[in-house]
């Protein structure tokens, strides 16, 4: 129930596992987090609590300076490790956190299982991120543009975050009906991406809320945010007043 995302200078996994701690008051079953570093994709998720993952990752790999993290509250399939975000693509180089429901995911899922799809879990979210990857091979496009694609196909509600190993320094997310936010740090050289503000007010007061059917784009230093029509977005950044 509670997604955060960071692409920046500083190491993301403690900034998220803090950012999901932030969340936690928003109810939850498991928690995860996926991290970046340069090719090296690395998923850490478990049924439980955040103090649980934070025991997974003890002498771990959690180096990296791109990642997302999720608390899950399950919709589709029970609570359990597997179940439990991020989720990858099925050549494993997306990864995929999700809060919501996506209503026809049970056709989608048929259409790329005749595919020759293999899924671990019993998610909606695992049958969107692999829509997604079938989208980006079948036009053979950016991922943000199968993201675009895929939006206008899924029926239901989401706020999503994803990364990909074919572009180690981008962050993609997306929103209808979930909320999100996106802080951006000093001179844009971070991102936060959050449920909610909770997570990003003690790095950064200027945000971005991203409206429904919208999606956004962080790379290179720069956000850019399009409608699931294509249509260029100006964000619109907001200073915060609140304190933590
Ligand atoms: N529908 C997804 C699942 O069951 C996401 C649930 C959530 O919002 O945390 O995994």
């Amino acid at each position: 129930c509670g997604i955060v995302g960071y692409l920046g200078t500083q190491e993301a996994c403690d900034i998220l596992v803090k950012g999901l701690q932030r969340l936690e008051y928003r109810g939850y079953d498991s928690a995860g987090i996926a991290l970046m570093n340069g090719e090296a994709l690395n998923i850490y998720k478990i049924k439980g609590k955040v103090s649980g993952l934070e025991e997974l990752i003890q002498g771990k790999d959690i180096s990296g300076g791109l990642g997302i993290g999720h608390t899950r509250w399950a919709t589709h399939g029970g609570p359990s490790d597997v179940n439990a975000h991020p989720h990858y693509s099925s050549d494993g180089k997306l990864a995929m956190v999700h809060n919501g429901i996506i209503e026809n995911y049970g056709s989608l899922k048929q259409e790329l299982l005749n595919k020759g799809h293999e899924f671990e879990s019993e998610t909606d979210t695992e049958v969107f991120l692999h829509f997604i990857e079938q989208i980006q091979k079948d036009n053979n496009c950016e991922l943000i543009e199968a993201v675009r694609i895929a939006l206008t196909e899924v029926v239901g509600a989401y706020a999503i975050a994803l990364i990909s190993k074919d572009d180690p320094n981008q962050l993609i997310a997306a929103r209808k009906g979930s909320p999100l936010v996106i802080g951006i740090g000093e001179d844009k050289k971070e991102f936060f991406i959050a449920s909610d503000a909770t997570p990003i007010i003690e790095y950064t007061k200027d945000v971005v809320y991203i409206n429904d059917e919208e999606i956004a784009l962080i790379k290179e230093g720069e956000l850019t945010i399009i409608d699931v029509k294509n249509t260029p977005q100006t964000p619109y950044i907001h200073t915060l007043e609140m304190e933590l």
